[in-house]
């Protein structure tokens, strides 16, 4: 083996190194434009970051994973129906009107002040809004209503 052909290899040799280099800096910028933008939708923050690595190569890419929002716009969205779905079922949530404790919508007592919040149908025994004068379940009047009308006639 001479000089000149261990010359040529080691350039050869270079130059594939240089090149394999060259691929995996530029994957880096790809990689990194494509999960910024999975995170934000602000086009400066995406040009930073992707020039941050293009600049830095993996360094920058340090400093990006270091940096980047923590969350996908995906999860974001996510989240934030989570969160809207959460406040929704406690605004839900009756409020007892004796004494503005939360209840529940199967109680018919508050277990804390003992104010009536609703009434078992007398036939089939599911629960009835106080104000309601017949079960929409089986149509069955409710017991005082029907006792008042049947007091009007008589009263008369
Ligand atoms: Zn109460
Ligand atoms: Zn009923």
């Amino acid at each position: 083996m001479n000089l000149s052909s261990a010359t040529t290899a080691f350039q050869y040799l270079t130059a594939l190194f240089g090149a394999f280099l060259a691929a995996l800096w530029l994957s880096l910028i790809f990689w990194t434009y494509r999960d910024i933008r999975s995170r934000t939708q602000d086009a400066l923050v995406q040009i930073l970051a992707a020039l941050t690595t293009g600049v830095m190569g993996p360094f920058g890419l340090v400093i990006y994973l270091i940096l980047r929002p923590s969350q996908t716009i995906d999860q974001a969205y996510q989240h934030t129906l989570e969160e809207e779905a959460l406040l929704t079922e406690i605004e839900e949530q009756p409020i007892c009107p004796g004494c503005g404790n939360r209840t529940r919508a199967d109680w018919q007592l508050c277990p804390n002040c003992h104010t009536h919040l609703r009434k078992g149908c007398e036939n089939c025994g599911r629960l009835l809004e106080l104000s309601w004068q017949i079960c929409p379940y089986c149509g069955t009047p409710v017991a005082g209503v029907r006792a008042e009308v049947g007091l009007e006639p008589g009263a008369s």
